[in-house]
């Protein structure tokens, strides 16, 4: 029988969903499939996509961190048949650890030449490091881990660990304190120092991840031999609960651009790529069974989720492009859907004031082609913004009263965007 649990707070254990640990929301229990690295190959995409179909919702929601999510099952029975058909695919590869396998890595890695080295290798060895190592499964669900192959995408996702080709970066809390680790012992360091932070949490279980325990940087830093370069506090002076500061503006030592690749970081781009695959965005982040399974008579290869929300689809373009059209993905990068996202709001969570995807739904459509914006745009069915981009946005919250416009670390005084005026006016 798989454990079921409720949203937690940070007065205990830290209960974030996994396949074995059912979270019960509002519209049934909700299960969430690591993928490290966030590939899966094609029959774990059908198997998945079926396993959506049959015994949750029809939906896989793509996750921030690369992972999928099944919701809508409907009893504790269903999510046993669903970790069966995971097992058989090879999605779960162990009991003990897996909550603990979230590992992201530049999704386009050994896919085109924007990167210093192809790091799929290094998320298997990291993947079976970990959960090779029996302490860590004490590891909180939601600890990250990132494998940065020097381009500087995932660096800036603020992880716990994450290893930068290039410069062998190995950042804490998404800050440069000096370590620097060779690609043949990454594996080994991500192990020791997480076993670090764990002995330095000594058994704490409301401390999460490392920016919640400061000193924990130092415990680390002596445990892999580094020099002691770190920051008083890793979250840096700019603590802000709606955006909280990751990336490259994160603070005075940000995570390494240096290289011969140094130059914008930021997501995959949308829509089709001269190397041969094509990004495709799914609305909201909700891949229907059916669009699963379309990309996987489409794809040439392992298909890529991404902590965007977006999908790479390895295939020469001309061929794949129109049937992920056909089935309703974004591959415009002109798309107003873009950068779009929403947390589950009603009626899947009892927390929410609005029924956020219908309203940014409603809204994008009223406002028409012209609504595509710069900054991302995230709907949040109430204060908590769940699901939140990494990078500043514009935070669209419900209230009792209608919605209120958050900006990057402060509320949002200019303009409304055209994308949520819509949603504005029913306030
Ligand atoms: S932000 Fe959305 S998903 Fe999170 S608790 Fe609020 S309504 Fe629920």
């Amino acid at each position: 029988m798989p454990a079921v649990s409720s949203p937690s707070g940070r007065s205990g254990d830290d209960r974030c969903p996994g396949a074995l640990r059912a979270h019960q929301a509002a519209d049934g229990l909700l299960v969430r499939v690591r993928i490290p690295g966030g590939r899966l190959d094609v029959p774990q995409l059908r198997r998945l996509a079926a396993a959506a179909r049959q015994h949750a919702d029809g939906t896989l929601e793509l996750t921030s961190r690369g992972n999928v999510q099944l919701r809508g099952i409907p009893a504790a029975d269903e999510v046993n048949r669903v970790a069966a058909v995971l097992v058989a695919s090879g999605l779960l590869p162990s009991a003990t650890h897996e909550t603990v396998r979230n590992i992201v890595a530049s999704p386009l890695s050994g896919l085109d030449s924007g990167g210093h080295l192809d790091v799929r290798p290094l998320v298997t060895a990291v993947d079976a490091a970990l959960c090779a190592t029996a302490d860590l499964a004490e590891l909180s669900g939601r600890f990250l881990v990132a494998l940065d192959d020097g381009r500087g995408d995932v660096a800036a996702l603020g992880a716990d660990l994450c290893w930068t080709a290039g410069t062998g970066a190995l950042l804490l809390a998404g800050r440069d304190v000096g370590l620097r680790v060779a690609g043949d012992e990454v594996a080994a360091a991500m192990v020791a120092a997480a076993r670090a932070f764990l002995h330095r949490r000594a058994g704490r279980r409301d401390v999460w991840r490392i920016a919640d325990l400061p000193e924990a940087v130092g415990a680390i830093v002596a445990a892999l031999g580094g020099p002691h370069t770190e920051p008083a506090d890793p979250r840096g002076p700019h603590a802000d609960p709606v955006n909280p500061p990751r990336g490259p503006h994160a603070g005075p030592v940000g995570p390494p651009r240096a290289g011969r690749h140094a130059g914008p970081v930021g997501p995959p781009r949308v829509g089709p790529h001269p190397a041969g695959f094509v990004v495709a965005a799914a609305p909201l982040g909700r891949l229907t069974a059916t669009q699963a399974e379309a990309v996987a008579e489409l794809a040439g290869g392992p298909v890529v989720v991404t902590p965007w929300r977006t999908i790479v689809v390895v295939g020469l373009p001309a061929v794949t492009m129109p049937g992920l059209v056909e089935t309703g993905l974004i591959v415009d990068p002109a798309s107003p859907w873009i950068g779009v996202t929403a947390c589950t709001g009603r009626p899947g969570c009892g927390s929410a004031l609005a029924d956020v995807r219908a309203d940014a739904t409603a809204a994008l459509a009223a406002a028409g082609p012209s609504a595509a914006g710069a900054l991302p745009l995230h709907w949040a069915g109430c204060d908590r913004c769940c699901g939140r981009p990494a990078a500043p946005a514009a935070i669209v919250v419900a209230t009792a009263a209608g919605y209120r416009v958050a900006g990057h670390r402060e509320e949002h005084h200019g303009p409304l965007p055209k994308r949520v005026a819509q949603a504005r006016s029913r306030a």
